[in-house]
């Protein structure tokens, strides 16, 4: 790693190095879990809320570390260490810093929904022209952050850095480490207003990545979504707009959906016209793959490397990804959930030509208006006619009420669960052969533990 030697690395982090012969050396890669530290890794040992990364030290040398970032001198091992009042903030700064020394673009990837999805459609996209290094799954906190900013080597051409957080002053902090010179937001909708507050406050937190975007960098942001749509310029230049209305700088239009196969369409960028293949169902698949085209442009594919970027994308377990076993097709969504995401995978069931079962379960971290919220997914899914609708969980019981207002006497239709076993002992009486059912919910209701039920 470029001019990460000790010395160094603790002089970004303001620690102390002790066995000071040591300062040249140079490691090979950073680490807080030591599962997966190899050869000449730096190990950061942190205290976390459930396990002590000091106690693991030991396993970490075994394993290869040449060096140890830690807040009390290690025992039993003699191996370079690096004193700090606490790690991770020591992990931030190292990163920070180390950012400083790379001269690659970054991209930054926030917004409430879509991040990960989009994160994974631009980087097939950009990867198509350049070597990528890419957040992996959703390491996009203040530890996944800087852990990934950590993984760009020199062999990195470019890197594509999922944001995500849950208050203000976070992406601040994030901004911070990654120095994006690319901003890309997918939509404001309603996640985290425990903290946030209002759709408001969740542009305003948002907003804190450009506070340290690179001056010549550039926003690109869904240009459909009513609070984004009102950002005028930033750092004195009009963001790049995406979506599927013609207003936008990239727009989609000709619009074929294939069911839950994806859909196709024709991109508009600069007076060109890309026909493309989403092999992904819904139209918020056609945003993220709007995304990746206005980023593959501004930075340099052809037409034919956009588009064969966006047809090489496949799903990620857990988000829009369809199984299909012998008995039924499963719309695996189950990974997270909010009202946003919710509206869109019931659009995607409905895209099933066969019968539709909607599992729709809690979803977390909505603050005031969190039954409100649940009440009105029930309403919007039984409008779409979707055939069996089962609710699961506490705050579901709202989502059941708002689809029965709907439904009134067409109720066989509907079912609660309080809990996720009862769902489960009463299934195999309500599934039919054939079905294709939506699994869908926050990720503490843990329903990963039913997909695998049902392709079992
Ligand atoms: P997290 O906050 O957990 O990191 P995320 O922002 O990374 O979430 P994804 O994991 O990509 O979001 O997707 C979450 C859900 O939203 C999935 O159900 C996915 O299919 C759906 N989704 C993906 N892209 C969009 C989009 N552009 N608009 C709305 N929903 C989307
Ligand atoms: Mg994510």
């Amino acid at each position: 790693m470029k001019n990460m030697t000790l010395s160094n690395i603790a002089k970004a982090c303001q620690g102390r190095l002790i066995l000071n012969n040591h300062h040249d050396t140079t490691i090979k890669g950073v680490e807080i879990d030591s599962r997966k530290i190899e050869k000449d890794y730096l190990f950061i040992a942190h205290k976390g809320a459930r396990v002590d990364g000091h106690d693991y030290i030991e396993t970490a040398y075994t394993k290869g570390a040449i060096a140890v970032i830690c807040e009390k001198a290690p025992a039993n091992v003699d191996m370079p260490y690096i004193l700090v009042n606490d790690s991770l903030t020591a992990l931030k700064d190292i990163a920070t810093w180390y950012r400083m020394q790379l001269d690659i673009p970054v991209i930054g990837i926030s917004g409430s929904v879509g991040k990960t999805s989009t994160k994974e459609f631009v980087s097939s996209v950009l990867s198509q022209k350049y070597r990528v290094l890419k957040t992996q799954g959703n390491y996009n906190n203040e530890i996944g952050l800087p852990l990934t900013v950590l993984q760009i080597k020199e062999e990195h051409e470019i890197a594509v850095l999922e944001m995500g957080i849950s208050d203000f002053g976070e992406m601040h902090r994030l901004s911070n480490i990654a120095k994006p010179d690319y901003c890309l937001l997918t939509n404001i909708g309603q996640c985290h207003l425990e903290n946030l507050g209002s759709r408001e406050g969740i542009l305003k937190a948002k907003s804190e990545m450009f506070d340290f975007m690179n001056k010549d960098g550039s926003v690109i942001l869904n240009g459909d979504d009513d609070m984004l749509s009102t950002i005028p310029q930033v750092k004195g230049k009009i963001p790049l707009r995406y979506g599927l209305s013609p207003n936008n700088h990239v727009y989609a239009d000709n619009i074929i959906s294939h069911g839950l196969l994806g859909s196709s369409c024709h991109i508009h960028i600069k007076d060109e016209i890309i026909p493309v293949k989403i092999p992904m169902a819904g139209r918020h698949m056609i945003l993220n793959a709007l995304a990746a085209a206005a980023l593959g442009s501004v930075l340099g594919l052809t037409n034919a490397e956009i588009s064969q970027g966006i047809e090489q994308i496949r799903p990620v377990s857990g988000r829009n990804n369809i199984i299909s076993t012998d008995k039924w097709t499963i719309i695996d969504d189950c990974y997270n959930a909010n009202p946003v995401s919710m509206k869109a995978a019931i659009d995607l069931l409905v895209m099933a030509d066969t019968r539709q079962v909607a599992i729709l379960g809690d979803m977390g971290e909505l603050g005031l208006k969190e039954e409100y919220l649940h009440k009105e997914i029930g309403i919007y899914a039984a409008s779409k006619n979707i055939d069996i609708i089962i609710c699961l969980g506490k705050l579901s019981s709202h989502m059941y009420k708002g689809a029965k207002e709907i439904l009134v006497s067409n109720n066989d239709r509907l079912f609660y669960f309080e809990t996720l076993d009862g769902l489960i002992e009463a299934l195999p009486s309500i599934l039919k052969k054939d079905d294709t059912i939506l699994v869908k919910a926050s990720h503490f209701m843990g329903l990963d533990r039913l997909v695998e039920k049902l392709q079992a």
